[in-house]
């Protein structure tokens, strides 16, 4: 695929969330899916870039999620939501948090996955305490199918846009590959279709839908 992009920097430009529904079968909980699509963006006024690892990889993977599931429908309503402004202090989410189209109270997950494009053997999380009870089932899972040596969950912190939720009580889990090859290059101009890694994507993928189905 080719692409040429001609960009112009814009002062005080709107941006927004963008939400896609999948229906499922029943329609009083839902699982949603969140990455954030913008970036820093430009360093100074003629370089620009747009993160690939962060956060195309998160981007793409809950667009492929949405279309797993547009396919095969979903026990529950499924919400896919592609944050802006999480580089400008998680802005997206926070606003999405004060205005969400479906109570909070109704989500089933939330799975916010942030620089997955790495391939560090070992996958990090970080889970809200109202998410833990199910945490045991992403081990188990993971044990079985050996989709990563094993999950290392770190501290909950302010680092991406599942904090909104997991201040607010709902029960999600941060998905980001940290400290494999393509990590060293996140926040500068070389996190790009060439330094990002493919690795995890699959196993991120397997363990996120094979938990939707278990739960
Ligand atoms: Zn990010």
């Amino acid at each position: 695929m080719k692409a040429n992009v001609n960009n112009k920097f814009l002062k005080d430009y709107e941006c927004f969330n963008v939400i896609a529904k999948v229906e499922g079968q029943r329609h009083d909980s839902c699982y949603v899916f969140t990455a954030h699509y913008d970036h820093l963006g430009n360093l100074g006024k003629k370089v620009f870039y747009a993160g690939a690892n962060d956060n195309a990889s998160g981007t793409a993977t809950i667009v492929t999620l949405a279309a797993h599931y547009a396919k095969n429908r979903p026990p529950f309503d499924m919400y896919v939501i592609a944050f802006s402004g999480e580089d400008a202090n998680l802005r997206g989410s926070e606003f999405y948090a004060q205005h969400p189209i479906v109570p909070l109270e109704q989500i089933k997950y939330l799975f916010n996955i942030d620089m997955i494009g790495d391939n560090n053997p070992v996958q990090y999380c970080e889970v809200s305490d109202e998410g833990m009870h199910a945490y045991a089932l992403f081990e188990k899972i993971n044990k079985e199918k050996h989709y990563f040596e094993a999950l290392n969950r770190g501290e909950l912190a302010a680092n991406s846009d599942h904090y909104s939720f997991a201040k607010r009580h709902v029960p999600c889990i941060f998905l980001e590959n940290e400290k494999g090859d393509a990590f060293q290059y996140y926040h500068t101009i070389y996190d790009n279709y060439h330094t990002v890694r493919f690795d995890s994507y699959e196993s991120v993928f397997r363990l996120v839908t094979e938990f939707v189905e278990r739960y």
